[in-house]
């Protein structure tokens, strides 16, 4: 191997160096990408884990899993606190005299009688069942329509009649 030789090698090597490290760079983008990927289907998987450990073990919960299945807990109750404050407001509307809360089916206001619009709900199971639940409180019956009222109303929601004390 002759001094151009030798040259030219270290020229070609040096050259394929650059182009090497080029491309670790792009690949380096591309494995970071990858990695917060893995990443994200890990944790993904740890969360799959651990939900179907609580589920199975939420009443038998071994004691080293205690403190996790505390914050589990106290999450899934907050959540589901404020699911039903959304599902309460997404059933009521405001009385547009008074700004009471009432459900949308009502055509009048139960606490000033005023008349409102009838809004139609989304017809879910589950609100139904809260209803019905919600129906089971004090009641009394109007005596202009015969509408099973809320006792606490002193207007018929479905009449507008005032009811007396
Ligand atoms: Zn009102
Ligand atoms: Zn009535």
């Amino acid at each position: 191997m002759d001094f151009f030789d030798t040259l030219g090698e270290t020229v070609a090597s040096a050259g394929k160096v650059i182009s090497h490290k080029t491309k670790e760079v792009a690949g380096s983008t591309k494995l970071s990408l990858q990695i917060s990927q893995e990443e994200a289907k890990v944790k993904k998987a740890y969360a799959a884990l651990g939900e179907a450990f609580y589920g199975d073990h939420a009443e038998d919960m071994p004691e080293q899993y205690a403190i996790y299945a505390v914050d589990v807990k106290e999450c899934l109750d907050r959540l589901n606190a404020l699911k039903k404050d959304k599902q309460i407001l997404k059933n009521q509307k405001r009385c547009v005299k008074c700004g009471a809360l009432m459900p949308n089916e009502d055509k009048f206001c139960g606490k000033c009688g005023a008349e409102n619009e009838i809004l139609v709900k989304d017809e879910e199971p589950e609100e139904k069942e809260e209803e019905t639940a919600e129906e089971e409180g004090e009641t009394r019956v109007c005596p202009s329509c015969q509408a099973k009222v809320s006792a606490e109303l002193i207007y018929c929601p479905e009449c507008g009649e005032k009811l007396q004390p």
